[in-house]
């Protein structure tokens, strides 16, 4: 059974068509990432995956779920971290954290809250309110939040944006620590020189169409350069 299959996706937002037929699947333990510019249709994506946004046609399945019939099941195994998460600046880490432990894991908040207070690495600060976080630290918290319940597959839309180096690499490594704990990774990125040395598979997508997928290595040898980046520019200016 693949973890995430997707088939023939479309979303349409009024007239423009954000995603427009994308299929792509990948197996338990992986870490596979959707890359693209912005507006490429990346979030519209996630979302749907997440079961937050319906599509407007085709079909997608977590772990043999479907996200049009199956939407309490997905949640229920599932982490999601939005692009943007606003509100809460008044809660402190802490509290953020229980709030969401109690709410996701009501019969094991104190186990959730204790690992994902760890997962932060924020330590006394955690005491702190969100308003006084640097960006750094909320997508640290998020982060956690997301992955603290240990999901069968996080879902992680632009985990490093905006972030310093340190703070990325910070972020990276959890995700590797992740997947070394059996928890499978979707993520997406415009940073496509990070996703080469993170995701095992990828796909490229340009306007809402992939226009490259397979192993990062595989679609170099197949565009005859050492980069995404390059891979890229050349796919879109030759499609
Ligand atoms: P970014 O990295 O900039 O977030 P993305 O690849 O995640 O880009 P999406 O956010 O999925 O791309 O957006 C794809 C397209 O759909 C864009 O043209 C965007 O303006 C549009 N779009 C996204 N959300 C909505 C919405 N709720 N209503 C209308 N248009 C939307």
């Amino acid at each position: 059974m693949y973890a995430v299959e997707v088939e023939d996706l479309v979303k349409r937002y009024g007239r423009l068509e954000a995603v427009k037929g994308i299929s792509f699947r990948f197996r338990e333990g992986t870490i596979y990432g959707l890359i693209g510019p912005n507006g490429a249709g990346k979030s519209t994506t996630l979302r749907i995956l997440a079961t937050l946004l319906e599509p407007t046609s085709g079909e997608a399945r977590i772990f043999g779920y479907s996200v049009r019939k199956d939407k309490h099941k997905i949640r229920g195994i599932i982490g999601y971290l939005p692009e943007e998460a606003g509100g809460y600046k008044y809660l402190t880490g802490y509290e953020y954290l229980e709030m969401n432990a109690k709410i996701y894991s009501p019969d094991n908040y104190r186990e959730v809250l204790e690992y994902g207070a760890m997962l932060t690495g924020l330590g006394d600060r955690l005491e702190d309110r969100i308003g006084s976080y640097s960006k750094g630290m909320i997508r640290r918290l998020l982060l956690a939040r997301a992955l603290m319940h240990r999901p069968r597959l996080a879902i992680l839309d632009e985990p490093t944006a905006g972030l310093d180096v340190v703070h990325a690499t910070q972020i990276r490594n959890m995700i590797k620590d992740m997947v070394r704990e059996g928890i499978t990774i979707l993520l997406s990125s415009h940073n496509m020189l990070e996703v080469q040395f993170l995701c095992d598979e990828l796909s490229l997508i340009s306007n809402g169409v992939i226009v490259a997928q397979g192993r990062p290595d595989d679609i170099l040898d197949e565009t005859d350069t050492d980069n995404l980046e390059d891979a890229f520019m050349r796919l879109v200016s030759h499609g």
